[in-house]
């Protein structure tokens, strides 16, 4: 008979954050794959258990699945962990789990704590509907374009992101969403856990150097499309030309796009701007 693949949830803090069923299946599996072996043997050894560990990170996942697959596929039962959290979740294993389908073997998640749902549950902005972006990508235009395609959605946005980059973070949300209202939900489960709440503006004056984990909640769109159309046809066209301009359009496209708010001709646009020079 194969084996089975279990997700565990681990602590993303506090050591008691681990579930009764968490430890029940640590305790029983064959190994455990972990992100970074040294850091679950801190937690295997807090809970007094002793398994052998395989090694499976991001960027042996491919390799290491086959290896476990192989192992699963012998009978033997394994428990993926992540270093914090829930694995999957910006961790490793979407490779294992997708193999270990493809192979007929049964996963079984085993829920417990998540950045995301636990900053959510907390920062007073919408849970009803919500996207989780995850981590940003790190190239400049590749970011920008990420939050554009998401400017629109009026359901609330969750995202990771490291204490570092995270003032560089809010300063790229803030150029493309504007003014939005947010919740920081920092170092969660932990002994100096924060929530900071407001408007990115307020925030990013009152914040110099954020130390600690961080999730970002964004309260999604609230403006419908006409309501900013009109907003941006009341405006003066400098105006409405730098609201584009700032999404990152072309000027071409910005053209365009005024002409069609206002219902004129592009050239009526393009001339006007050339006038102005
Ligand atoms: N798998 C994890 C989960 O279930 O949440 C997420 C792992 S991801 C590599 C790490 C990111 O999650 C951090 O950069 C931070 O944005 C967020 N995070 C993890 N633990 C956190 C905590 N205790 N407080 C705030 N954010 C946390």
């Amino acid at each position: 008979m194969q084996g089975i693949l279990y997700l565990v949830a681990t602590p993303i803090g506090n050591l008691d954050d681990i579930t009764l069923r968490a430890v029940k299946v640590l305790e029983a599996v064959d190994y455990i794959a972990a992100e970074d072996t040294r850091h679950t043997l801190k937690l295997l050894n807090h809970l007094n258990i002793s398994k052998p560990l395989i090694s499976c990170y991001k960027e042996n996942e491919l390799i290491k699945s086959d290896i476990l697959i192989s192992k699963l596929k012998e009978g033997k039962n394994i428990a993926l962990v992540s270093d914090a959290g829930t694995p999957v979740i910006s961790d490793p294993g979407e490779e294992l789990v997708h193999s270990a389908i493809e192979n007929n073997i049964k996963v079984v998640p085993i829920p417990g704590a998540c950045a995301l749902i636990a900053a959510l549950t907390a920062s007073g902005i919408s849970a009803k509907e919500f996207c989780f972006v995850g981590f940003l990508p790190v190239n400049k235009t590749e970011k920008t374009n990420k939050l554009l395609s998401l400017y629109d959605l009026d359901k609330t946005l969750i995202f990771y992101e490291a204490p570092h980059k995270l003032l560089n973070t809010l300063n790229y949300i803030r150029e493309v969403f504007s003014n939005r209202k947010i919740t920081l939900a920092r170092e969660l489960t932990k002994i100096h856990e924060e929530f900071i709440y407001g408007y990115i503006d307020d925030i990013l004056k009152d914040i110099e150097n954020p130390k600690g984990e961080f999730v970002i909640i964004v309260e999604g769109n609230k403006n419908s499309t006409d309501e900013v159309t009109e907003k941006l046809i009341n405006s003066t066209l400098e105006e409405h030309f730098s609201f584009y301009k700032n999404l990152g359009y072309s000027k071409k496209d910005i053209i365009k796009m005024i002409a069609k708010d206002r219902n004129v001709s592009k050239n009526e646009i393009y001339q006007y701007f050339i006038n102005l020079k």
